[in-house]
């Protein structure tokens, strides 16, 4: 089947039924016009006649005739011959008596006119090159009257007329084919946009958004496409950041247990030495630096084991307030230490609801840290938790360095640090606990001022939706 575009789909069927309206209306009116006029012409013509024939139709008068009327007049004899006319200047050839006589066609006539009713007798002739509509009477002896009424005006009027109409169809035509192609080109090229965009699309191209130009359906459309175009984006992103983290779990788990043992004989051993009562201080200084990056190798480890570690939630009916403080109780020496003060804001409605204590004590105590290695110089930390709706959110407010907006999008990547002693994997993990019990985590922060940390719980557990 041929492709016809929107555009031609809309302009044609529009161009064909206007093309054919505007040039068969117009020629049915002038034919109309001419049939009525021509009625109208007859019966004028008719009265003229009776008039003439009352008053004097000898051959003397029909100069006046002629003038009063602005006709023709022939009289011709009972055999034909022209016994006198108004048209002196026909050209030789209707001169000719045979011609004429022909030309008048007096047998037909002579015929009609002898039926004697009262229908007019009419005939059309050329004579000299123009036109004329000839009406006959019967005069006595046989002779005929013959009144020549010239067409030209109205054969010119007609003519005219047909032309002007044709004229105004013709511009009525384009004017249409341009006005249509107008709206066509409007409502098609949108969509144009939209297919380019689609195609873009579809080779993989999600940043780009389609500019919505207009306010109708086709903008809802353009509209409804950026929004899909952006979810897709968000899905595919996420996918990417899964499988990712499905890879680094794996990567940590064969790892760990690997690094972990030898790790432990060299603390062990390291502390031996540090015993013996022949090492000597600057020794003990080394050693003492070896078991510190022990520990930290451990910390790493200990990270992505959580990271790693199969997901199975213990989950218990219980009061969130008990977990969080028993956090704080473990930092709080801490917290003193880098003069840093504690504002408690602990919600005491919240109902009881089930999660795992284990789980989201290391969420929070990795947020906590967070907070806290933020304020190096000291700062207040707020702990606050309220219920809103079905869910319930522990808020953990720090005025520390605060986060870039660079930064902020690569928050939960595991390995994302901007720490010397980071591991990266904190906030990764508070996502994945949060995940596991159907939750979410969002993170405010302006650089130079603080940041703020919302964990989101629902209070109804159920079991959060993974895709296989
Ligand atoms: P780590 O603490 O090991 O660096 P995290 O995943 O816990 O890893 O945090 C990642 C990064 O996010 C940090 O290195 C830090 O730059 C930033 N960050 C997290 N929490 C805060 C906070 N409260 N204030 C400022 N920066 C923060
Ligand atoms: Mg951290």
């Amino acid at each position: 089947m041929r492709r016809y575009s929107i555009q031609t789909k809309i302009v044609l069927p529009f161009l064909l039924l206007f093309a054919l309206i505007t040039i068969f209306v117009p020629l049915l009116t002038v034919q109309l016009f001419a049939w009525k006029y021509s009625e109208q012409f007859t019966h004028e013509t008719q009265g003229w006649l009776n008039v003439i024939m009352k008053t004097g139709f000898i051959r003397e008068d029909i100069e006046k005739v002629k003038q009063a009327y602005s006709v023709e007049i022939m009289i011709f004899g009972s055999d034909g011959t022209l016994n006198a006319s108004t048209l002196t200047e026909l050209p030789d050839t209707e001169q000719n008596w045979a011609n004429l006589v022909k030309k008048m066609r007096f047998e037909q006539v002579k015929q009609a006119l002898q039926k004697a009713d009262e229908s007019p007798v009419t005939q059309d002739v050329t004579l000299g090159g123009k036109h004329y509509k000839v009406f006959y009477r019967l005069l006595p002896f046989g002779r005929f009257y013959c009144l020549l009424r010239p067409m030209e005006e109205i054969t010119n009027a007609k003519r005219t007329l047909t032309w002007s109409m044709l004229g105004i169809a013709a511009f009525g035509t384009a004017l249409v084919a341009f006005i249509s192609h107008r709206i066509g080109k409007n409502l098609t090229d949108p969509i144009k946009d939209l297919v380019d965009f689609t195609e873009q699309v579809a080779e993989g191209n999600l940043d780009e958004q389609c500019a919505v130009k207009t306010q109708d359906e086709i903008g809802d459309l353009a509209l409804a496409f950026n929004q899909m175009t952006q979810e897709l984006k968000q899905s595919r992103d996420k996918l990417i950041q899964a499988e990712r983290l499905a890879t680094a779990g794996k990567m940590s788990a064969s790892f760990a247990h690997e690094i972990r043992n030898p790790l432990s004989s060299m603390r062990m051993l390291s502390q031996m030495l540090m015993q013996k009562p022949d090492t000597s201080d600057e020794q003990r200084q080394s050693l003492q630096y070896i078991l510190e990056e022990i520990e930290r190798i451990d910390n790493i480890v200990k990270g992505l084991m959580d990271f790693a570690r199969p997901t199975t939630l213990n989950l218990e009916h219980q009061s969130l307030a008990p977990a969080l403080q028993a956090v704080l109780a473990l930092m709080e020496a801490n917290l003193t230490h880098h003069q840093i003060q504690l504002l408690l804001e602990l919600a005491s409605d919240l109902p009881d609801f089930q999660f795992d204590s284990d789980k989201i004590k290391q969420a929070f105590m990795n947020v906590v840290l967070n907070a806290m290695e933020a304020m190096p110089q000291g700062g207040t930390l707020t702990v606050a938790t309220f219920k809103q709706e079905d869910v319930v959110c522990i808020k953990v407010v720090d005025t520390g360095i605060g986060i870039s907006k660079e930064d902020i999008e690569h928050l939960f990547e595991p390995f994302f640090t901007r720490k010397d002693k980071g591991t990266g994997l904190g906030l990764a993990n508070v996502k994945r606990i949060l995940e596991e019990h159907n939750g979410t985590v969002e993170i405010e922060s302006t650089l130079g001022e603080g940041t703020t940390v919302l964990m989101w719980l629902p209070l109804i557990f159920s079991e959060p939706f993974k895709a296989h």
